[in-house]
Protein backbone atom coordinates (compact mmCIF):
# COMPACT_ATOMS: atom_id res chain seq x y z
CA UNK A 1 0.00 0.00 0.00
CA UNK A 2 3.07 2.38 0.43
CA UNK A 3 3.72 3.69 -3.01
CA UNK A 4 6.34 6.09 -2.62
CA UNK A 5 5.45 7.12 -6.53
CA UNK A 6 2.20 8.75 -4.55
CA UNK A 7 2.04 12.36 -3.17
CA UNK A 8 1.56 13.30 0.18
CA UNK A 9 -2.79 14.67 -0.27
CA UNK A 10 -3.09 10.94 -2.66
CA UNK A 11 -1.15 8.54 0.04
CA UNK A 12 -3.08 10.13 3.01
CA UNK A 13 -6.89 10.02 0.88
CA UNK A 14 -6.12 6.32 -0.90
CA UNK A 15 -4.07 4.72 2.33
CA UNK A 16 -6.98 2.34 3.36
CA UNK A 17 -8.05 -1.03 5.27
CA UNK A 18 -9.23 -3.22 2.30
CA UNK A 19 -12.79 -3.64 1.76
CA UNK A 20 -15.46 -5.93 3.04
CA UNK A 21 -18.02 -8.56 1.62
CA UNK A 22 -20.41 -5.41 1.27
CA UNK A 23 -18.04 -3.07 -1.35
CA UNK A 24 -18.41 -0.02 1.49
CA UNK A 25 -16.49 2.94 -0.05
CA UNK A 26 -15.41 4.80 3.51
CA UNK A 27 -13.95 2.45 5.72
CA UNK A 28 -16.63 1.29 8.52
CA UNK A 29 -15.28 1.37 12.42
CA UNK A 30 -13.90 -2.58 13.65
CA UNK A 31 -14.81 -1.76 17.24
CA UNK A 32 -14.08 -5.10 18.40
CA UNK A 33 -11.71 -6.51 21.05
CA UNK A 34 -10.29 -9.28 19.82
CA UNK A 35 -10.31 -11.42 16.59
CA UNK A 36 -11.12 -15.13 16.10
CA UNK A 37 -9.34 -18.63 14.18
CA UNK A 38 -10.03 -20.75 11.75
CA UNK A 39 -8.29 -23.96 13.57
CA UNK A 40 -5.37 -24.43 16.26
CA UNK A 41 -2.52 -24.29 13.75
CA UNK A 42 -3.45 -20.90 12.26
CA UNK A 43 -4.43 -19.43 15.64
CA UNK A 44 -0.59 -20.93 16.87
CA UNK A 45 0.65 -19.34 13.54
CA UNK A 46 -0.49 -16.12 14.33
CA UNK A 47 0.58 -15.98 17.99
CA UNK A 48 3.81 -17.43 16.69
CA UNK A 49 4.05 -14.55 14.59
CA UNK A 50 4.19 -16.75 11.43
CA UNK A 51 1.22 -15.26 10.02
CA UNK A 52 0.59 -11.49 9.97
CA UNK A 53 -2.73 -10.32 11.12
CA UNK A 54 -5.11 -8.89 13.68
CA UNK A 55 -5.27 -10.77 17.22
CA UNK A 56 -6.70 -8.26 19.95
CA UNK A 57 -6.70 -4.62 19.81
CA UNK A 58 -4.40 -3.91 22.37
CA UNK A 59 -1.94 -5.05 19.96
CA UNK A 60 -3.35 -4.12 16.77
CA UNK A 61 -6.74 -3.41 15.16
CA UNK A 62 -7.74 -2.74 11.59
CA UNK A 63 -8.80 1.20 11.73
CA UNK A 64 -5.19 1.57 13.78
CA UNK A 65 -3.29 -0.13 11.54
CA UNK A 66 -5.16 2.20 8.18
CA UNK A 67 -3.72 5.36 11.18
CA UNK A 68 -0.28 4.39 11.44
CA UNK A 69 0.31 3.39 7.78
CA UNK A 70 -0.94 6.57 6.52
CA UNK A 71 0.95 8.29 9.51
CA UNK A 72 4.42 6.27 7.84
CA UNK A 73 3.43 7.04 4.09
CA UNK A 74 3.07 10.85 5.38
CA UNK A 75 6.54 10.90 7.32
CA UNK A 76 8.63 8.07 5.34
CA UNK A 77 8.95 6.24 7.77
CA UNK A 78 9.34 2.03 8.20
CA UNK A 79 7.30 1.11 10.32
CA UNK A 80 5.29 2.85 13.53
CA UNK A 81 3.07 2.01 16.59
CA UNK A 82 -0.60 4.43 17.97
CA UNK A 83 -1.02 5.69 21.21
CA UNK A 84 -4.15 7.02 23.36
CA UNK A 85 -2.53 10.01 23.36
CA UNK A 86 0.57 11.95 22.88
CA UNK A 87 1.65 11.14 26.29
CA UNK A 88 1.27 7.93 25.81
CA UNK A 89 3.74 8.08 22.60
CA UNK A 90 6.40 9.43 24.60
CA UNK A 91 6.01 7.44 27.50
CA UNK A 92 5.97 4.81 26.10
CA UNK A 93 9.03 5.40 23.55
CA UNK A 94 11.41 6.43 26.16
CA UNK A 95 9.88 3.18 28.64
CA UNK A 96 10.77 0.67 26.16
CA UNK A 97 13.82 2.22 24.18
CA UNK A 98 16.05 3.24 27.84
CA UNK A 99 17.23 1.29 30.44
CA UNK A 100 18.31 2.18 34.07
CA UNK A 101 22.13 4.30 33.78
CA UNK A 102 21.28 5.85 30.75
CA UNK A 103 21.38 9.56 29.96
CA UNK A 104 19.45 11.69 27.68
CA UNK A 105 19.95 15.32 25.98
CA UNK A 106 16.45 17.21 25.77
CA UNK A 107 15.89 20.87 24.60
CA UNK A 108 14.66 22.75 27.65
CA UNK A 109 11.65 23.87 25.38
CA UNK A 110 9.88 20.85 25.29
CA UNK A 111 6.14 20.01 26.15
CA UNK A 112 5.53 20.59 29.55
CA UNK A 113 4.14 17.14 30.30
CA UNK A 114 7.09 16.25 28.71
CA UNK A 115 9.44 17.84 30.71
CA UNK A 116 7.62 16.24 33.71
CA UNK A 117 8.08 12.99 33.01
CA UNK A 118 12.24 14.03 32.59
CA UNK A 119 12.11 15.82 36.19
CA UNK A 120 9.37 13.85 37.64
CA UNK A 121 9.51 10.31 37.18
CA UNK A 122 12.93 9.73 35.08
CA UNK A 123 15.60 10.14 38.01
CA UNK A 124 13.68 6.88 40.49
CA UNK A 125 14.39 4.65 36.94
CA UNK A 126 18.04 5.84 37.51
CA UNK A 127 17.71 8.10 34.01
CA UNK A 128 19.77 11.42 34.00
CA UNK A 129 18.61 14.30 31.59
CA UNK A 130 20.70 16.94 30.63
CA UNK A 131 19.02 20.15 28.89
CA UNK A 132 20.51 22.58 26.31
CA UNK A 133 18.93 25.65 25.66
CA UNK A 134 16.98 26.15 22.18
CA UNK A 135 18.92 29.16 20.76
CA UNK A 136 22.20 27.46 22.25
CA UNK A 137 22.54 24.42 20.28
CA UNK A 138 26.29 24.88 19.74
CA UNK A 139 26.47 23.36 23.96
CA UNK A 140 24.69 20.21 23.12
CA UNK A 141 28.00 17.89 21.96
CA UNK A 142 28.96 18.90 25.13
CA UNK A 143 26.12 17.42 26.88
CA UNK A 144 26.69 14.48 25.55
CA UNK A 145 28.41 11.73 27.90
CA UNK A 146 29.37 7.43 27.17
CA UNK A 147 25.79 6.99 27.99
CA UNK A 148 23.57 9.03 26.01
CA UNK A 149 21.30 7.09 24.14
CA UNK A 150 18.85 9.77 22.70
CA UNK A 151 18.70 13.25 21.60
CA UNK A 152 15.27 14.77 22.13
CA UNK A 153 13.90 18.04 20.61
CA UNK A 154 10.82 19.48 19.26
CA UNK A 155 10.76 22.24 16.57
CA UNK A 156 8.98 24.57 15.96
CA UNK A 157 9.20 24.87 20.13
CA UNK A 158 6.20 25.71 22.52
CA UNK A 159 5.38 28.55 22.98
CA UNK A 160 8.37 29.82 21.86
CA UNK A 161 7.90 29.09 18.41
CA UNK A 162 11.71 28.90 18.04
CA UNK A 163 13.50 26.30 15.21
CA UNK A 164 15.93 24.10 15.42
CA UNK A 165 18.29 22.82 12.80
CA UNK A 166 16.83 19.05 12.15
CA UNK A 167 19.93 18.50 9.72
CA UNK A 168 22.34 20.00 12.78
CA UNK A 169 21.54 17.75 15.19
CA UNK A 170 21.69 14.58 13.35
CA UNK A 171 25.26 15.06 12.20
CA UNK A 172 25.43 15.67 16.25
CA UNK A 173 23.98 11.90 16.53
CA UNK A 174 25.58 10.17 13.82
CA UNK A 175 29.06 11.51 15.12
CA UNK A 176 28.08 10.12 18.37
CA UNK A 177 25.91 7.06 17.79
CA UNK A 178 22.93 8.44 19.27
CA UNK A 179 19.39 8.02 18.44
CA UNK A 180 17.79 11.09 17.16
CA UNK A 181 13.93 11.71 18.83
CA UNK A 182 12.24 14.57 17.22
CA UNK A 183 8.47 15.74 18.50
CA UNK A 184 7.07 16.85 14.96
CA UNK A 185 3.73 17.58 16.60
CA UNK A 186 3.35 21.55 15.86
CA UNK A 187 4.77 21.09 12.59
CA UNK A 188 2.40 17.93 11.32
CA UNK A 189 4.11 15.56 9.09
CA UNK A 190 2.58 17.91 6.40
CA UNK A 191 5.13 20.64 6.76
CA UNK A 192 8.38 19.02 8.08
CA UNK A 193 9.50 15.03 7.33
CA UNK A 194 12.19 14.34 10.34
CA UNK A 195 13.09 10.94 9.26
CA UNK A 196 14.16 12.70 5.87
CA UNK A 197 16.84 15.20 7.98
CA UNK A 198 17.91 11.72 9.74
CA UNK A 199 16.06 11.93 12.78
CA UNK A 200 15.60 7.87 13.91
CA UNK A 201 12.02 8.34 15.84
CA UNK A 202 9.23 10.89 15.26
CA UNK A 203 6.60 11.27 17.62
CA UNK A 204 3.24 13.09 17.02
CA UNK A 205 0.29 14.22 19.68
CA UNK A 206 -2.45 13.11 17.07
CA UNK A 207 -5.09 15.58 19.28
CA UNK A 208 -3.80 18.36 18.04
CA UNK A 209 -3.60 19.04 13.96
CA UNK A 210 -3.58 15.80 12.95
CA UNK A 211 -7.53 15.63 14.59
CA UNK A 212 -7.59 19.33 13.60
CA UNK A 213 -11.36 19.32 15.34
CA UNK A 214 -10.71 19.00 18.91
CA UNK A 215 -12.41 16.20 19.43
CA UNK A 216 -10.32 12.59 20.19
CA UNK A 217 -6.36 12.31 21.80
CA UNK A 218 -4.11 10.03 20.36
CA UNK A 219 -0.54 9.34 19.49
CA UNK A 220 1.49 8.01 17.50
CA UNK A 221 5.60 6.75 17.16
CA UNK A 222 7.36 6.17 13.27
CA UNK A 223 10.60 4.97 12.78
CA UNK A 224 12.89 2.54 12.59
CA UNK A 225 11.63 -1.02 12.08
CA UNK A 226 14.11 -2.30 14.61
CA UNK A 227 13.34 0.37 17.16
CA UNK A 228 9.09 0.04 16.72
CA UNK A 229 9.76 -3.38 17.36
CA UNK A 230 10.84 -2.38 20.64
CA UNK A 231 7.93 -0.03 21.10
CA UNK A 232 5.26 -2.57 20.11
CA UNK A 233 6.59 -5.45 22.39
CA UNK A 234 6.40 -2.94 25.00
CA UNK A 235 3.12 -1.56 24.66
CA UNK A 236 1.35 -4.93 23.53
CA UNK A 237 2.45 -5.67 27.16
CA UNK A 238 1.36 -2.35 28.77
CA UNK A 239 -1.76 -1.15 27.00
CA UNK A 240 -1.53 2.09 26.12
CA UNK A 241 -2.66 1.54 22.46
CA UNK A 242 -5.33 3.63 20.55
CA UNK A 243 -9.27 2.59 20.54
CA UNK A 244 -10.55 1.59 16.99
CA UNK A 245 -12.70 4.20 17.04
CA UNK A 246 -10.00 7.08 18.07
CA UNK A 247 -8.24 5.78 14.87
CA UNK A 248 -11.61 6.01 12.76
CA UNK A 249 -11.58 9.08 13.37
CA UNK A 250 -8.17 10.53 13.29
CA UNK A 251 -7.56 8.46 9.95
CA UNK A 252 -10.36 10.51 8.08
CA UNK A 253 -8.71 13.88 9.69
CA UNK A 254 -5.39 12.76 8.30
CA UNK A 255 -7.42 12.55 4.84
CA UNK A 256 -8.35 16.78 5.33
CA UNK A 257 -4.60 16.98 6.77
CA UNK A 258 -3.13 19.41 4.08
CA UNK A 259 -5.60 21.23 2.89
CA UNK A 260 -6.88 22.24 6.40
CA UNK A 261 -2.85 22.95 7.15
CA UNK A 262 -1.99 24.90 4.21
CA UNK A 263 -4.96 26.83 5.57
CA UNK A 264 -3.91 27.27 8.81
CA UNK A 265 -0.70 27.95 7.94
CA UNK A 266 -2.54 30.89 5.59
CA UNK A 267 -3.86 32.60 8.80
CA UNK A 268 -1.33 32.00 10.70
CA UNK A 269 0.92 33.80 8.48
CA UNK A 270 -1.29 37.06 8.27
CA UNK A 271 -2.01 37.22 11.95
CA UNK A 272 2.13 37.68 12.73
CA UNK A 273 2.13 40.28 9.66
CA UNK A 274 -0.89 42.08 11.10
CA UNK A 275 0.68 42.07 14.38
CA UNK A 276 4.49 42.95 13.86
CA UNK A 277 2.67 46.26 12.09
CA UNK A 278 0.61 47.03 15.54
CA UNK A 279 2.21 49.81 17.69
CA UNK A 280 0.73 47.73 20.79
CA UNK A 281 3.28 44.69 19.97
CA UNK A 282 6.35 44.49 21.46
CA UNK A 283 7.71 41.57 18.92
CA UNK A 284 6.30 38.58 17.42
CA UNK A 285 7.30 35.10 16.14
CA UNK A 286 6.66 32.93 13.54
CA UNK A 287 8.65 30.84 11.58
CA UNK A 288 8.21 31.85 8.04
CA UNK A 289 8.67 35.81 8.80
CA UNK A 290 11.60 37.21 7.43
CA UNK A 291 11.91 38.58 11.13
CA UNK A 292 12.30 34.81 12.39
CA UNK A 293 16.00 34.47 14.25
CA UNK A 294 15.55 31.15 12.44
CA UNK A 295 13.66 32.24 9.24
CA UNK A 296 16.32 30.45 6.91
CA UNK A 297 17.15 26.99 8.55
CA UNK A 298 12.33 27.11 8.87
CA UNK A 299 12.39 27.37 4.82
CA UNK A 300 14.47 25.16 4.52
CA UNK A 301 12.97 22.34 6.51
CA UNK A 302 9.81 23.19 6.67
CA UNK A 303 7.02 23.51 3.88
CA UNK A 304 5.38 26.61 5.36
CA UNK A 305 5.56 28.31 8.73
CA UNK A 306 2.62 26.13 10.68
CA UNK A 307 -0.44 27.50 12.53
CA UNK A 308 1.31 29.12 15.74
CA UNK A 309 2.26 32.97 16.85
CA UNK A 310 4.22 33.91 19.70
CA UNK A 311 3.98 37.61 20.46
CA UNK A 312 4.45 40.33 23.31
CA UNK A 313 1.76 42.40 24.42
CA UNK A 314 3.04 45.97 25.77
CA UNK A 315 2.25 45.96 29.42
CA UNK A 316 3.63 43.15 31.05
CA UNK A 317 1.69 40.19 32.58
CA UNK A 318 -0.87 43.37 33.27
CA UNK A 319 -0.97 43.85 29.70
CA UNK A 320 -1.35 40.37 28.84
CA UNK A 321 -4.08 39.82 30.85
CA UNK A 322 -6.22 42.65 29.85
CA UNK A 323 -5.76 41.50 26.34
CA UNK A 324 -7.17 38.14 27.15
CA UNK A 325 -10.01 40.15 28.88
CA UNK A 326 -11.11 41.62 25.88
CA UNK A 327 -10.88 38.81 23.39
CA UNK A 328 -14.83 38.03 22.20
CA UNK A 329 -14.46 35.57 19.59
CA UNK A 330 -11.60 33.54 19.91
CA UNK A 331 -11.43 30.77 22.83
CA UNK A 332 -9.50 31.51 25.85
CA UNK A 333 -8.08 27.29 26.36
CA UNK A 334 -4.40 25.69 26.54
CA UNK A 335 -4.86 23.33 23.39
CA UNK A 336 -3.74 24.19 19.99
CA UNK A 337 -4.46 23.18 16.15
CA UNK A 338 -7.99 23.61 16.18
CA UNK A 339 -10.42 24.89 14.08
CA UNK A 340 -11.42 27.88 16.23
CA UNK A 341 -8.38 30.31 17.24
CA UNK A 342 -6.97 29.87 20.18
CA UNK A 343 -5.46 32.25 22.63
CA UNK A 344 -3.10 31.31 25.39
CA UNK A 345 -1.51 33.63 28.15
CA UNK A 346 1.63 30.90 29.20
CA UNK A 347 3.27 33.57 32.18
CA UNK A 348 -0.64 33.44 34.00
CA UNK A 349 -1.35 30.02 33.35
CA UNK A 350 0.57 27.08 31.85
CA UNK A 351 3.85 28.70 32.76
CA UNK A 352 2.68 30.34 36.14
CA UNK A 353 4.89 28.43 38.32
CA UNK A 354 7.56 28.09 36.57
CA UNK A 355 10.76 30.38 37.77
CA UNK A 356 11.42 33.14 35.49
CA UNK A 357 14.79 32.02 34.47
CA UNK A 358 13.39 28.88 33.04
CA UNK A 359 10.45 31.02 31.35
CA UNK A 360 13.32 33.42 29.95
CA UNK A 361 15.09 30.32 28.47
CA UNK A 362 12.13 28.56 26.87
CA UNK A 363 10.89 32.10 25.22
CA UNK A 364 8.16 33.16 27.39
CA UNK A 365 7.86 36.96 28.53
CA UNK A 366 4.80 37.87 30.98
CA UNK A 367 3.15 39.71 28.20
CA UNK A 368 4.02 37.02 25.61
CA UNK A 369 0.60 35.45 24.06
CA UNK A 370 0.78 32.18 21.77
CA UNK A 371 -2.01 32.08 19.11
CA UNK A 372 -3.09 29.25 17.21
CA UNK A 373 -4.56 30.03 13.86
CA UNK A 374 -7.85 28.54 12.97
CA UNK A 375 -10.12 28.12 10.38
CA UNK A 376 -12.44 31.15 10.83
CA UNK A 377 -12.17 33.77 7.90
CA UNK A 378 -9.26 35.99 8.46
CA UNK A 379 -10.95 39.26 8.37
CA UNK A 380 -13.01 38.27 11.80
CA UNK A 381 -9.87 36.57 13.52
CA UNK A 382 -7.26 39.89 13.19
CA UNK A 383 -10.95 41.92 14.22
CA UNK A 384 -10.98 40.44 17.07
CA UNK A 385 -7.37 40.50 17.82
CA UNK A 386 -7.68 44.75 17.37
CA UNK A 387 -9.88 45.22 19.30
CA UNK A 388 -8.75 43.68 21.87
CA UNK A 389 -5.18 44.95 21.43
CA UNK A 390 -6.88 48.78 21.83
C1 LIG B 1 -0.09 18.13 23.21
C2 LIG B 1 1.31 17.73 23.01
C3 LIG B 1 1.80 16.52 23.52
C4 LIG B 1 0.93 15.58 24.33
O1 LIG B 1 -0.14 15.09 23.61
P1 LIG B 1 -1.52 14.59 24.27
O2 LIG B 1 -2.23 14.02 23.11
O3 LIG B 1 -2.16 15.78 24.89
O4 LIG B 1 -1.15 13.57 25.29
C5 LIG B 1 3.12 16.20 23.28
N1 LIG B 1 3.93 17.03 22.58
C6 LIG B 1 3.50 18.21 22.09
C7 LIG B 1 4.44 19.08 21.34
C8 LIG B 1 2.18 18.60 22.28
O5 LIG B 1 1.76 19.77 21.79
Amino acid sequence: MKEKSKQFETLAIRTQTETTQFSEHSVPIYLTSGFVFDDAEEMRASFAEEKQRDLYSRYSNPNVNEFVEKVCAMEGAESGYAFASGMAAVFSTFAALLNSGDHVVSCSSVFGATHGLFTNYFPKWNIECSYFNVNEVETIESLIKPNTKFLYAETPTNPGVDIIDLEFLSAICKKHNILLVIDNCFATPYLQNPIKFGADLVIHSATKLMDGQGRVLGGVTVGKKELIREIYLFSRLTGPSMSPFNAWVLSKSLETLAVRTDKHCENALKIAEFLENHPKVKWVKYPFLKSHPKYDIAKKQMRLGGSIVAFEVEGGIEGGRSFFDNIKMCSLSANLGDTRTIVTHPASTTHAKVEAEVKAAVGITDGSVRISAGLEHIDDIIADLIQALN
